[in-house]
């Protein structure tokens, strides 16, 4: 064993935990996990935990199906359930037929994009603001719309009943060691969000994984229905999940950081952020990946809708964020939604970045104004683009960008698009009410 997997051995004993939950996500991001009792850590390490790929979402065929869960010690936590008897490991996906990782394994994807960005210096730093709505459970325990409570922006009880969950579920999460930086009532109804910190994005996307499935756990103790669907409510906001992005040098210094520059970002940052302009397209499928993401995108809720960047303005596509102290510049990507898959998201994110950065493009101009408010010549006249305006239109700009691509590798691009092709073909061909209630008396 490795002194991480032995340290991992030796807690699992001292804690007293029972199971362990060996996670992963398929290609849609979905937390799968087997669970072997405590008694299997040693062969999980050593030798890993063999299962059937070929029922596993964008995974492999039938007759190519065993692979291989090697857990990585690093993410050991133990989950705030069942007494503290579980703890979650994430895991390497590893295919069996080579002994080599499996590229469909969206860990390996995001790994890959770091790897990359070490080679040229970088350690990447991520952090998530997740959004999402807690809903109240129908007389059979299905989910319902009808929000938790009518409170808004940053309000306290009684208007937000939702505090005792959100507090439970922040206990919960410190005690995996997650740091939440802050957690507040979001804009809309029974709409709430909890902010942790920055960390390696790695680990981000670990915990992005294991933040959605906790959520959901606790809020389900308390008899709501969490949802991180990205617009659950027609005409109010939906839910975001903004994500700040960081680069730092080998000695720990923040490459996004200078001094001397207007927005205190350093000509890496502006690099960073126009590749991240250029590829915006192109990475909306992976970053709004379903049907109702593109319910979000749309103007008037905060969401962005225009492909340009800004130090003030939240009607754009990349915001500056105010930072206090150098390691804080950042940029801030505010078109993912919490429906994404974490790993394949930073990993196009990063290498939609790095490229800006290898081709050291220019940013364009910050805009000021409200985009929202923007004509048509008016955008054309500042160059700004505009983002997909649903799932059918961003999987032709992730076909038709070759970095990102790359970015996710051949594997992982035909599965993502056969299996949201046939979402977003169920889609169209579905009859809606909206339809009904518009047309059926009308013709
Ligand atoms: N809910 C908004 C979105 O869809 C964000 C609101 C905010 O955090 N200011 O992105
Ligand atoms: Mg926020
Ligand atoms: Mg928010
Ligand atoms: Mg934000």
């Amino acid at each position: 064993l490795t002194t991480a997997a032995q340290a991992v051995v030796d807690e699992i004993e001292s804690e007293g935990v029972d199971f362990l939950r060996l996670q992963f996500t398929d290609i849609l991001g979905t937390v799968k996990n087997v669970a072997v009792p405590a008694s299997q850590a040693e062969k999980a390490f050593t030798e890993g935990i063999y299962f059937d790929g070929s029922s596993i979402e964008g995974f492999v065929r039938i007759q190519e199906s065993d692979m291989r869960l090697v857990p990585d010690p690093a993410t050991f936590a133990i989950l705030p359930w069942r007494d503290g008897k579980s703890a979650r490991l994430m895991c390497d996906v590893i295919d069996t037929s080579t002994g080599e990782p499996f590229t469909g394994d969206p860990r390996y994807v995001l790994k890959q994009a770091l790897a990359r960005a070490d080679d040229m210096g970088y350690q990447v730093n991520a952090a998530p603001e997740p959004e999402f709505f807690l809903f109240e459970e129908g007389e059979d325990g299905t989910a319902t719309t009808t929000t938790n409570d009518a409170g808004g922006y940053f309000d306290v009880a009684p208007k937000d009943l939702a505090s005792d969950v959100r507090r439970d579920i922040i206990y919960g999460l410190e005690n995996m060691d997650f740091e939440i930086e802050a957690s507040h009532h979001e804009v809309a109804e029974g709409q709430h969000e909890i902010n942790f910190k920055y960390d390696d994005a790695l680990a981000t996307a670990d915990n992005v994984a294991t933040f959605r499935m906790v959520v959901r756990a606790i809020a389900a103790e308390h008899g709501y229905h969490a949802t991180f669907m990205p617009k659950p409510i027609a005409r109010i906001n939906g839910s975001g999940m903004h994500t700040h992005v960081s680069l730092f040098t080998e000695d720990g210094e923040n490459a996004f950081h200078d001094d001397d520059d207007e927005f205190n970002l350093s000509s890496t940052a502006h690099s960073f952020l126009a590749g991240v302009l250029e590829h915006a397209p192109a990475i909306t499928a992976i970053c709004n990946p379903t049907v109702n993401s593109y319910k979000r995108l749309v103007p008037g809720y905060e969401a962005p809708v225009y492909v340009a960047w800004s130090d003030r303005n939240r009607s754009a596509l990349i915001r500056k964020p105010a930072a206090r102290v150098p390691a804080a510049s950042r940029v801030e990507l505010r078109s993912p939604d919490p429906s994404c898959n974490p790993y394949l998201a930073l990993a196009v994110i990063i290498h939609a970045g790095l490229d800006g950065v290898e081709r050291d493009l220019e940013a364009p101009d910050p805009v000021r104004e409200n985009i929202y408010e923007f004509d048509e010549a008016k955008r054309e006249e500042y160059g700004i683009d505009t983002l997909p305006a649903n799932l059918g239109q961003a999987l032709d700009a992730l076909q038709d960008d070759e970095v990102v691509r790359d970015a996710l590798g051949e594997h992982v691009v035909e599965k993502f698009v056969a299996a949201k092709t046939q979402e977003y073909d169920e889609f169209r061909v579905d009859v809606s009410q909206w339809e009904l209630d518009r047309y059926l008396e009308t013709f």
